[in-house]
């Protein structure tokens, strides 16, 4: 893997997309596991979670259902701190065993500003699973189920992850060159 453009900046090959399907399907088997004989219902958070939450699904064993809804924080390549809800939540989770698909935890505003919205409708239980976590960049402290990678304060694009819409088609994950 070399360097990529995306708009105004260079980023460096970060985890390659041998390395993101293992560390996935491996995930998706210990959460087959963990729902065995139930039927949970997957929310993937879009857009950025579209290709994690497509590969993790598929690798999901027994029955389930998958949902999706639209949150937006980010602007270029830092948060705005400002939660949108573009599409809300279609489907009805009373009762239901819910895992929440996103690509990344960075602050933890999103699903901070999005899970008490989900306990209000009483699901039988919440849990979490991300593609990339940012331990460094937490303000607002996110209990994860099921993480794949824990992975510096640098601002990464590809595999459905954007810089200001573009790089989400890349199959593997870049870092934005020379971040500190
Ligand atoms: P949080 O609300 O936890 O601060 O941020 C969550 C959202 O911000 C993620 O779902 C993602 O859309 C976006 N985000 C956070 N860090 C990054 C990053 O390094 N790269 C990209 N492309 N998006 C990020
Ligand atoms: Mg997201």
């Amino acid at each position: 893997m070399t360097a990529v453009k995306v708009h105004d900046k260079y980023f460096v090959p970060f985890l390659s997309e041998e390395t993101i399907q293992q560390k996935i399907s491996a995930v998706a088997a210990t959460i087959s596991l963990d729902y065995q004989g139930k039927k949970p219902l997957f929310i993937a958070i879009l857009n950025g979670s579209f290709m994690f939450a497509a590969d993790l699904f598929k690798h999901i064993s027994g029955d389930a259902e998958i949902c999706f809804i639209k949150l937006a924080s980010y602007k270029g390549t830092r948060s705005t701190g400002h939660v949108v809800t573009a599409i809300g939540l279609d489907t009805d989770v009373t009762g239901r065993e819910v895992v929440i698909v996103e690509d990344i935890i960075d602050t933890g505003k999103t699903l901070h500003n999005f899970l008490p919205q989900l306990y209000n409708q009483q699901p039988a239980s919440v849990k979490i699973a991300v593609l990339l976590h940012k331990p460094e960049a937490t303000v607002y402290p996110i209990n994860i189920n099921y993480c794949c990678f824990a992975i510096p304060n640098k601002f990464v694009v590809g595999y459905g992850l954007d810089y200001d819409g573009l790089g989400r088609n890349l199959k593997e994950i870049f870092q934005l060159q020379g971040e500190e």
